[in-house]
């Protein structure tokens, strides 16, 4: 490979990339623009993040979130649980929300993502790679765990006053999946990816 044509982000200039190996970075020969700065075995390290984030996603949906304690009487509390209470007590919307940021959006993510990934890793191509990867950016705004997790926290300081509330291991699921949600996006070089895909075309 001799490297290949890239516009300058900051001054557009049109330049060869050289093959840049890992740890060094390509810099715009007009502004010093950082053009390419590889990551050592990115899409590797993306996926076992991503596996992770799925093991964590699933105890996130299956086991109790919070408990409620108070005189003797327990109740526990399941993430869907919650969600069908907002509908029933009427409460379409915000129901539809905290359906859509905490189980569909990042849910749908990680499946995208290793979608195009995986069959990448063993040197083939997803068919339609290309339209999904590209549909990610449409939908990574939409999962927002980290606010139903401040959502969660206000809840817990506000209901302490009427109930002894314990955190389930929803809850542990929820925060470790938010720093490996955050992990596997740092990890990943989108280079990476259309290079994999370039070659196998
Ligand atoms: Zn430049």
């Amino acid at each position: 490979m001799s490297g290949h044509l890239v516009a300058c982000h900051e001054c557009d200039l049109l330049q060869r990339l050289p093959e840049v190996p890992p740890g060094a970075q390509a810099r715009c020969g007009r502004c010093g623009y950082v053009l390419a700065r590889p990551k050592t075995d990115s899409i590797e390290r993306t996926i076992a993040l991503l596996v992770a984030g799925v093991f964590l996603f699933a105890i996130f949906n299956a086991f109790p979130f919070l408990a409620f304690k108070k005189e003797g009487f327990v109740q526990q509390s399941h993430l869907a649980t919650g969600i069908v209470q907002l509908f029933r007590q009427g409460m379409t919307g915000v129901g539809c929300l905290v359906a859509l940021t905490t189980i569909i959006a990042p849910g749908l993510q990680m499946a995208m993502f290793l979608y195009v990934l995986v069959p990448l890793r063993f040197g083939r191509r997803a068919p339609g790679m290309f339209r999904v990867f590209r549909y990610l950016n449409v939908i990574a705004p939409w999962g927002m765990v980290e606010v139903f997790m401040l959502g969660v926290l206000v809840s817990i300081v506000k209901l302490a006053k009427m109930a002894t509330i314990v955190p389930g291991p929803a809850v542990w699921a929820l925060v470790a999946l938010m720093f490996t949600l955050a992990a596997a996006s740092a990890a990943l070089d989108p280079h990476e990816v259309w290079d994999r895909w370039e070659v196998r075309q």
